[in-house]
């Protein structure tokens, strides 16, 4: 396997370029244990620990290696070690606030392109809850895509859909049965060579199985095998970023799956405050990010750091609140209309009163 099979991209290979001509080599972390972390190049895995300079910069846990991160790292010579020297800016990334501590964030899992939202067409369902989800995966800056599992136990899961459909602008929704595997086919269309899929959703909605349906076995078979390193020593790898047989990957680790969503999350137009913060240094101050010149939109999904689809969901939310607010007015105008309506009417009754 290389790199690109990992998802190594332009993106990263832009960061890398300063440190290549050093002899580091770029690996990807597939698992983090205390202290310790298991990167791989495609070709074999490495233990690896940060350098003493690393943990001395690092200004809190949110600049320390997750899973899915990108590292640049010298390889101890003859041995599957390593030493991490930085981390490659993210992608995305999924994480959470270390109670206690302030601003200090804990990186979750990272360069995630596609976030599954899966719910159940049980007593699941709630669109609320699949609101608030859609909200922090965006938040992440990966892509999400909601996934309405059990179709098999849902009577109306056509009308289901299309309640998800008006309130997830710009996602794409399936409906799907993991347990029957039917619909299942369109799962492709994301997990390719190269993308990093992760699956989010409450407890019990069916995220293994749809996995292990992927896999075509089960995720714990799938790292016994894998812990048998290439030298034949039994190590003891358990990856939490695991490749598909037929190409992308899964991160799939305790902290995603823990990922739960409650009342005042941040709203969906702050989930966009990466791009509202390119439009300023957009040449034109009312750009369109269409095709004018100097537009740093445009140039942010020129240059892979901006993911066109999440674009099109930003614009396609925008325009949704935009005739959101535009209802808001005229109702408000109807109803000083109304009122002033009423006033004229009461004013002329107490002329004709007087008179
Ligand atoms: P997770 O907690 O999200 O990983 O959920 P699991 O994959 O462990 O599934 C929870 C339960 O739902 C298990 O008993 C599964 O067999 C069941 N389940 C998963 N997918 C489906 C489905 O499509 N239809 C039905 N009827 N049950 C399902
Ligand atoms: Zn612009």
């Amino acid at each position: 396997m290389q790199l690109a099979d990992l998802g190594w991209s332009p993106f990263f290979e832009s960061y890398f370029e300063e440190y290549r001509i050093k002899d580091f080599s770029a690996l990807r972390i597939v698992r983090v244990n205390r202290g310790n972390f298991i990167a791989t190049n495609g070709v074999g895995d490495f233990s690896c620990e940060v350098t003493g300079k690393f943990s001395f910069k690092s200004e809190g846990k949110g600049s320390f290696p997750t899973v899915g991160d990108w590292v640049v790292a010298s390889e101890v010579p003859n041995e599957p070690k390593a030493m991490i020297h930085t981390v490659l800016p993210r992608k995305s990334a999924f994480s959470r606030k270390v109670a206690g501590q302030i601003s200090d964030e804990q990186v979750i899992a990272a360069n995630i392109d596609t976030v599954f939202i899966v719910t159940g067409l049980d007593q699941n369902f709630s669109l609320r809850r699949i609101e608030r989800y859609l909200s922090v995966a965006w938040e992440s800056k990966a892509v999400p895509v909601v996934l309405l599992n059990k179709s098999d136990l849902c009577q109306d899961a056509e009308a289901k859909k299309r309640e998800v459909e008006s309130i997830a602008f710009g996602v794409d929704v399936f409906m799907l049965s993991a347990r029957q595997q039917s619909g299942m086919g369109v799962l492709k269309d994301y997990i390719k060579t190269g993308k990093t899929v992760a699956f989010i959703g409450s407890s019990g909605v069916g995220k293994s199985t749809i996995i292990n349906a992927l896999l075509g076995t089960n995720r714990l078979e799938v790292n016994e095998v894998s812990e048998l390193g290439s030298r034949g020593r039994h190590t003891t790898t358990f990856r939490e970023l695991i490749v598909f047989p037929a190409g992308g990957m899964v991160i799939d680790t305790p902290g995603m799956r823990e990922i739960q969503v409650w009342g005042d999350e941040t709203g969906l137009e702050q989930a966009f405050d990466d791009i509202e913060e390119l439009s300023k240094s957009c040449r034109f101050k009312d750009c369109a990010h269409e095709n004018e010149p100097g537009c740093a939109v445009q140039e942010a999904i020129k240059n892979g750091s901006l993911d066109p689809k999440r674009f099109e969901s930003y614009l396609k939310l925008k325009r949704e609140f935009a005739y959101l607010a535009d209802r808001q007015t005229m109702k408000a105008s109807a109803i000083e209309k109304a009122r002033w309506k009423d006033i004229s009417k009461y004013a002329k009754k107490l002329k004709k009163d007087k008179l």
